[in-house]
């Protein structure tokens, strides 16, 4: 009888065990935006979270308020071909007695936590003990996802998009030059003037993004090549659309260009989308609003485009491009205004607000196409304090940090816009949200933070019922 009684134990264990394993859960995050918006500092920060955060740190998150979060760990990385993301360099970084920001992202990158909780609900709820979800979070440059396009574009059709806009009057200054010495290539130009070009065209892209603040520039990997840096298929760039529609069929020049172009399509571009984009669950786009704010008012709008676009990358539907292309499966996208530290917190509504506005109506789109959107203002890494000074006979909102230079700062950051203000107050001023350096930090406790926990709650909150 005993004998019985074990094996009917044994067999239920099992069966508890192989519903457990079928119970346990995957998700894949994408992390992406344009360099500089923040992307290192998030997964750096939202990884800690998960590692070493209590529950008064993450009070929206539930399955860490309802007390069933167990903990998490950093598990082997299932894609041997990418690069780890590194986290334990960045957290030092963070950890020296001055601390710095880690380095930003310059390639793809991958990090995988196993996440223990109980679950409340449903046949795992009843059986009790823990289930684990896989978090797989992907770090990629947003200008690599602003490349979609191009994987339905021939070489003739990028130059006729493309030529126009480094024509832009605000941009006209940087661009002549190069332009001039495009336009005037000899149509049986070497290897190596192709090569000169090319390699004056990727400077030139990187000029217009640092003076000018252009998001919506490409090829994505002219900015960041990743391991393709010096290699040929990124030898190419745009002609006049008049100089190669008069260019012969055979002209060696037409055919360097157009082949690299193709290489690069369906050589980089598609294979990035069909392997990564195509498989992510979720992703967040991080967006600094803040650094374009800065730049003026032609910054905002190049944002303003760049966000639209991006976007446009999460519309799938019938008769959709990324549809049509592959079969993607995001289903929730999370756009996150960074850098919510630089305000004080009464600000933050209208960073919301400016976010929105700047997306225009491509915010509503995926929610139609069975995408799920949603929108915060968060900081990953809180290096200040907020506080109040007297100020004028008032008392204002302040923000305390310390500065670049390591000297202590006490800031009132101002107001920020709740749209693109008009071109009357561009000339009248300014904006001026100045970087701090991360705060002081022993490792005891997470790092601070604002809204992880509701970024946490929309992209995995679901996942852990
Ligand atoms: P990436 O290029 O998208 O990887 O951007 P990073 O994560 O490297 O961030 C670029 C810079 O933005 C950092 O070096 C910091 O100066 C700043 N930054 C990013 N996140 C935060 C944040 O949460 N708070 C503050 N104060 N600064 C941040």
């Amino acid at each position: 009888m005993s004998a019985i009684k074990h094996r009917v134990k044994r067999l239920t264990s099992q069966l508890e065990e192989v519903a457990q394993r079928g119970m346990d859960r995957h998700i894949r995050l994408g992390v992406t935006g344009i360099s500089g918006a923040g992307k290192t500092a998030f997964i750096t920060a939202l990884v800690n979270q998960l590692l070493q955060a209590e529950s008064h740190q993450l009070p929206a998150w539930q399955v860490m308020a309802q007390g069933r979060y167990l903990g998490g760990r950093i598990a082997p990385q299932p894609d041997l071909t990418l690069q780890p993301f590194d986290y334990t360099g960045a957290i030092a970084c963070l950890q020296q007695a001055q601390p710095v920001w880690p380095p930003s992202t310059r390639n793809i990158s991958e990090i995988r936590l196993a996440l223990r909780y109980m679950p409340d609900k449903g046949l795992a709820g009843q059986i009790g003990r823990p289930v684990t979800l896989y978090l797989d979070i992907i770090d990629y440059p947003g200008e690599w996802l602003l490349d979609l396009p191009l994987m339905q574009q021939e070489y003739e059709q990028w130059c006729e998009q493309i030529w126009p806009q480094l024509q832009l009057p605000a941009w006209g200054e940087l661009t002549e030059s190069w332009c001039a010495r495009a336009a005037a290539l000899s149509t049986d130009a070497t290897e190596a003037d192709i090569a000169e070009l090319a390699q004056e065209y990727a400077s030139l892209l990187l000029t217009l993004k640092l003076q000018r603040g252009a998001s919506l520039l490409q090829p994505g990997r002219a900015l960041l090549p990743g391991e393709l840096a010096g290699a040929p298929v990124l030898a190419w760039f745009p002609l006049p659309p008049e100089k190669l529609a008069n260019l012969g069929e055979e002209s060696s020049l037409r055919q360097t260009l157009m082949s690299r172009y193709q290489a690069y399509r369906d050589q980089v571009v598609t294979p990035f989308f069909r392997d990564y984009f195509a498989r992510l669950d979720r992703q967040v786009v991080l967006v600094d609003c803040l650094s374009a704010l800065n730049q003026g008012r032609d910054q905002v709008e190049q944002l303003a485009q760049t966000l639209q676009a991006l976007s446009h990358s999460f519309r799938y539907g019938p008769g959709s491009m990324v549809t049509r292309l592959f079969r993607p499966k995001i289903d929730r996208v999370l756009f996150a205004a960074t850098k919510a530290d630089h305000l004080t917190v009464d600000q933050h509504h209208n960073l919301l607000q400016l976010m929105h506005s700047l997306m225009k109506s491509s915010r509503r789109q995926p929610r139609y196409f069975g995408t799920q959107m949603e929108t915060l203002v968060l900081s990953a890494i809180n290096a200040t304090r907020q506080g109040q000074m007297e100020r004028d006979g008032r008392t204002v909102s302040v923000v305390s940090g310390t500065d670049l230079s390591g000297a202590k700062s006490v800031r009132f950051p101002g107001e920020v816009p709740a749209s693109l203000p008009g071109n009357g107050f561009w000339q009248e001023q300014g904006f001026s949200f100045q970087p701090f350096s991360p705060p002081g930090w022993d490792g005891q406790d997470a790092l601070p933070h604002m809204r992880l926990d509701y970024a946490l709650q929309f992209l995995i909150g679901d996942k852990m019922r």
